[in-house]
């Protein structure tokens, strides 16, 4: 085994809520048996069920270097609004990603809400629509918005937030966003949430999280707690992608409790 099969295999059982694998023979597996309980049965490798197969990120060659001369605003101007945002990153060529995009994916929702979700980047939905999240993710978001919401008698619906991506425009093959192509993008990001001025703001997955953060830190151990974007409250949490993986129910429920948070905070 490979370290990163190693990786994934550990993430892969950790999501199934095992904590402790010793490996046959280590001088781990000398652990004693708890007195009183019943003993826990000691896991090895070999016990454990097979891995599903999992759809791995394409591999992609090295981005080519973006253009040199790129334009940076480094403030948002005083009268800013969303229109002006958009049509500032007009027909944008400021990184690669324009390349293979077809439609810029600016952001939807209400544009006064209270409450904006950060994603990573259109996928080819998204890029076909110029709208975020309404492929498979974005069903489950929805899903995961009004779910809640519903439960925890909270009124509101998908269109009373606004939902926009760390960039605009879709990496080849669903790659993750290179951080070159997150500071270009991230400016217009920041001037949408200066703009919006939510109450919280809930980032999905590591990318949003590193964007709007600015730390390597991932999301399972941001997950959960409070951080803050200037003054504003943000909440990370699993990207919707993740969650759609069969094995990650554990990550659900999770992810369940950190938007329950999420809306008691805004609408309460
Ligand atoms: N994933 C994202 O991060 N954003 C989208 O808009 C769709 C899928």
């Amino acid at each position: 085994m490979s370290p990163d099969d190693i990786r994934r295999a550990l993430e892969f059982y950790q999501d199934l809520g095992i904590k402790s694998i010793y490996r046959r023979g280590s001088q781990l597996t000398a652990v004693p048996a708890p007195v009183a309980a019943e003993p826990e049965p000691i896991l090895t490798f070999d016990d454990l069920p097979p891995m599903p197969p999992r759809t791995p990120r394409a591999a992609v060659p090295p981005p080519a270097p973006s253009p040199k001369k790129i334009e940076l605003i480094p403030l948002a101007p005083a009268d800013d609004s969303l229109d002006r945002i958009r049509t500032d990153i007009g027909d944008c060529k400021r990184c690669r990603l324009c390349e293979g995009r077809n439609k810029i994916v600016f952001g939807s929702g209400n544009e006064g809400s209270s409450l904006v979700f950060v994603g990573e980047g259109p996928g080819a939905d998204e890029d076909a629509s110029g709208l975020p999240f309404v492929g498979r993710a974005g069903q489950l978001l929805t899903q995961m918005i009004e779910g809640t919401a519903l439960k925890e008698n909270i009124a509101i619906k998908r269109p009373d937030v606004y939902i926009c991506n760390v960039v605009k425009c879709r990496p080849p093959e669903n790659r993750a966003p290179q951080p070159d192509e997150m500071e270009i993008c991230g400016q217009f990001l920041f001037r949408q949430l200066s703009k919006i001025k939510p109450k919280a703001i809930c980032a999905l997955g590591s990318t949003a999280a590193k964007a709007v953060l600015g730390t390597k830190d991932g999301v399972t151990k941001l997950r959960g707690n409070w951080h803050k974007w200037r003054d504003i409250p943000v909440m990370v949490t699993y990207h919707p992608s993740y969650l759609l993986r069969p094995y990650n129910q554990n990550a659900k429920r999770e992810a369940w409790e950190d938007l329950k948070k999420v809306l008691h905070f805004v609408y309460d």
